[in-house]
């Protein structure tokens, strides 16, 4: 039986992101920047990985405390071996109503296919620019935008619910805002705009570089009228708006001008199977180290019900307070984005 459980503010545990790897091909500027994550950086050992069987038990657990939805990242997710399987184990758990997985997509023509079959129906897939050279020097790999639109429709041809990510960045790829708009909007795909963060560490974040959701909405007004539709559910990170004219919608990710931590419902567990109750966390629970020691299935629930319901983390609402203690975060390649 399902037994509700909320921290101090009053928000129910009712997601639940998994990274199932801190390894990406990609070179995001703003994620993973090479500076940092050279040939020689110490990514986990394959053994520090929770396994399949390990991610399944948790699911399971976490969905009797009231998680109704998975979403898997990374990292880059495609990376993880044989992850139909582990769609298939998520997708069997009881109580789990939505699996998700977000992907930056270029891997995506090899896996898409098992990956419907094994049960997964939405992917969102993060894609900056069109323009070749703007994509190529954010992805910090040289890699073109062709492949990954291709697998965008490949997705659809499938079956999948698709959503479209793009970061924000001033003066980096702000002038991809409406092409991007634009070619999604022709092909009825939702685009979502997310305001540059300050996740991790060493990104080159400043306030400047934001382009709030404010200013994108005024641009994308000039040419289209949109009406507000708000958020999906409660505990969704994404406002939508919808074009009056044509349908189809776009959302905004408003983690720095307009913080929702106030109905954040999200958990976080990062591949070597720590648990993170914010994006924005400097420290985890390990929940490996009670999966290898022998734990029993309620001390492991006693356990994630002592984190949440102790649960103060509010960051994006006192970003301007704690930005200024310079406190080392994670890594959002290792916590999953
Ligand atoms: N590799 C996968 C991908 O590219 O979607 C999944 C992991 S990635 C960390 C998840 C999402 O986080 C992507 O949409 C990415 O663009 C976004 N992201 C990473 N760093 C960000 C930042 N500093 N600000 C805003 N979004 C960020």
């Amino acid at each position: 039986m399902t037994k509700a459980v909320t921290d101090p503010y009053q928000r129910p545990l009712r997601d639940l992101r998994i990274s199932v790897t801190d390894r990406c091909h990609f070179r995001c500027t703003y994620c993973m920047p090479r500076e940092r994550f050279g040939d020689d950086h110490p990514f986990l050992p394959e053994r520090d990985l929770l396994t399949f069987g390990e991610i399944g038990r948790l699911a399971r657990l976490f969905a009797s405390l009231g998680v109704r939805n998975i979403h898997l990242t990374g990292g880059e997710p495609l990376l993880r071996r044989d992850l139909d399987e582990l769609i298939r184990r998520l997708a069997a758990v009881d109580g789990i109503e939505d699996i998700a997985l977000t992907t930056n997509g270029h891997l995506l023509h090899h896996h898409a296919r098992r990956l419907y079959e094994a049960g997964l129906r939405r992917v969102n897939i993060s894609l900056d620019a069109l323009d070749p050279d703007i994509f190529g020097r954010m992805n910090g790999r040289g890699i073109g935008p062709e492949r990954i639109l291709a697998n965008i429709d490949l997705a659809r041809e499938i079956g999948f619910e698709v959503k479209v990510n793009m970061v924000v960045q001033r003066g980096v790829n702000e002038g991809e805002i409406i092409p991007m708009a634009e070619y999604f909007r022709k092909r009825g795909i939702t685009l979502r705009f997310i305001e540059f963060m300050d996740v991790g560490n060493d990104i080159g974040w400043s306030r400047e570089k934001v382009v709030t959701k404010r200013e994108m909405l005024e641009l994308l007004g000039r040419a289209h009228e949109l009406k507000p539709e708000g958020r999906s559910r409660c505990g969704e990170v994404a406002e939508y708006y919808r074009y009056v004219n044509s349908g189809g919608r776009i959302g905004f990710i408003t983690s720095v001008s307009e913080s929702f931590c106030s109905t954040c419902t999200r958990a976080r567990l990062s591949s070597d199977g720590k648990l993170f109750t914010c994006l924005f966390a400097s420290e985890g629970f390990d929940l490996r180290a009670m999966l290898r020691g022998g734990a029993s299935d309620d001390e492991i629930r006693e356990a994630v019900v002592r984190v949440w319901t102790r649960r103060t983390d509010r960051y994006s609402d006192e970003r301007a307070a704690l930005a200024g203690l310079r406190r080392r975060k994670v890594d959002m390649s290792y916590i999953g984005g």
